[in-house]
């Protein structure tokens, strides 16, 4: 399924990162993620990025089995060799909406945010669903993707024009 996201290292007062296509929600890519930092990394976050964000300039299809630079079927096309930047200084009207899901990784600590919709129409904005540190136990991946799509879900209910006019 196409929710896309990113994994992104910190970055002055935002992140960047690359892209990825599948399966972008917690129980996806966040869960994954999590898994690799465990278990190929014991728990460092900055590791994990230099193997999977650094490696893999042209961002994943399905993380973490199907990049863009490495995979035959991608690598062979030119237009995919350039990297795919996601970074927190774009412009809110039209990335968020289409990069629902945000990983930031630090060496200790994942900081997990969602896209909302704002006030204005047609724009949209990331918000903190929550930040799981490395050391921890295992995140509920499904609470936590409730909790960001209900966060979501509020965010747009509010700023929903009014029907009364
Ligand atoms: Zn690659």
């Amino acid at each position: 399924m196409s929710t896309r996201s990113t994994i992104a290292r910190p970055r002055g007062d935002g992140w960047e990162g690359g892209y990825m296509h599948s399966d972008g929600y917690p129980t996806g890519v966040g869960q994954e993620i999590w898994k690799l930092v465990h278990e190929k990394f014991n728990g460092d976050g900055e590791a994990f990025l230099k193997e999977y964000l650094d490696k893999h300039p042209s961002g994943w299809s399905i993380f973490p089995d199907n990049c863009y630079c490495h995979h035959p079927d991608w690598a062979a096309r030119a237009d995919h060799k350039t990297r795919i930047t996601v970074s927190s200084t774009e412009d809110k009207t039209d990335t968020p909406l289409h990069i629902e899901w945000v990983y930031i990784v630090a060496p200790g600590v994942m900081t997990i945010l969602k896209s909302f919709p704002l006030p204005e129409p047609d724009k949209y904005a990331w918000c903190i669903v929550t930040q799981v540190e490395f050391s921890d136990v295992e995140p509920d991946w499904a609470a936590i993707e409730k909790r960001g799509e209900d966060m979501c879900h509020n965010a747009w209910e509010k700023n929903r024009p009014s029907d009364a006019a």
